[in-house]
């Protein structure tokens, strides 16, 4: 059945109990499906299998019902489909633009370390990952064949060369009744991305976008800690002929310390919170949302 009216998602990753910023994300999805008359889908992200926990998959749904939210069934779970994002790096590797980067974690910090000692800032991501130092090594050790499991990157270099002139844009929104405005993206700000990791059959900037584009979704609402990674979307739906949404960010929740808050900070989760006898009003409140007004 396809339908007119827009998609929006609400789509965590497993990984942790849902905290206030996650509340705030929710609303947020839910406010603008209401606004634009739309439906509103929950998508579990679990592609990262050694963090994803059952347990908290349970969590999302209590926490988020509990908030006073609905969402449609069923709910896709990422890690039911994980052939379809094979597919994709099969496309992608086909077309030249992904190799293995084997190297660990460990490897690539004591190399960037090394680099460092020598008095050259190494470039960093957008949300702070170090870029890959062994590309030019691995690119041209690339194997005939895709291998079956082990990290994969995206070939920046090539995908920008493939994709060539214009430059990309985001088609964004500041409210739901607004116009969408392009803005211009720079996926140059980040490194070779990691698209496959060894416990992440797909990695989230992959999933991300084929579950867009499968999905319908007409409008990503999300936090504006990942309005940096758009870019790397745009560029990610360019290659893959996947369809691309409007954006909007939204504020975030931060911390006593100022800084956004994170799974670990478990006193701020919505779970502590109910535990403590915390009414859904109060969690509202907390995060300056207008409470329901009583029918
Ligand atoms: N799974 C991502 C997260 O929890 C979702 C980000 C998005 O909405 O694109 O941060």
């Amino acid at each position: 059945m396809t339908s007119q009216a827009p998609v929006l998602r609400f789509a965590p990753s497993p990984n942790g109990y849902l905290h206030l910023g996650h509340a705030l994300s929710a609303l947020e999805v839910d406010r603008w499906a209401r606004a634009l008359g739309g439906r509103f889908l929950l998508r579990i992200e679990d592609t990262d299998l050694s963090r994803s926990r059952p347990a908290f998959v349970e969590a999302i749904f209590e926490d988020l019902r509990w908030l006073g939210l609905y969402w449609e069934e069923p709910v896709r779970h990422q890690s039911e489909h994980l052939g379809t994002y094979g597919a994709a790096l099969q496309s992608l590797w086909d077309q030249g633009l992904i190799y293995p980067a084997p190297a660990s974690r460990s490897d690539i910090q004591r190399e960037v370390a090394r680099r460092e000692a020598s008095g050259q800032p190494w470039p960093r991501d957008p949300d702070g990952g170090v870029h890959y130092p062994f590309g030019a090594r691995d690119r041209q050790s690339r194997p005939a064949a895709m291998p079956t499991e082990g990290p994969l990157r995206l070939d920046l270099a090539a995908a920008l060369e493939r994709l060539g002139e214009p430059k990309l844009t985001a088609s964004t929104l500041d409210d739901p009744g607004a116009e969408p405005k392009p803005v211009p993206v720079d996926p140059g700000l980040w490194g070779d991305v990691l698209l496959r990791g060894r416990d992440r059959p797909a990695t989230y900037h992959l999933a991300v976008v084929i579950d867009d584009d499968l999905q319908g979704i007409t409008h990503v609402v999300r936090g504006i800690d990942m309005e940096p990674a758009t870019a790397i979307h745009r560029l990610l739906q360019a290659l893959l002929g996947l369809r691309a949404p409007l954006y909007h960010h939204h504020r975030l929740i931060l911390g006593d310390d100022g800084r956004k808050l994170s799974k670990s900070e478990g006193a701020k989760s919505l779970r502590a919170l109910r535990q403590r006898g915390t009414r859904p009003d109060a969690v509202r409140a907390a995060i300056g949302w207008p409470t329901p007004r009583s029918p």
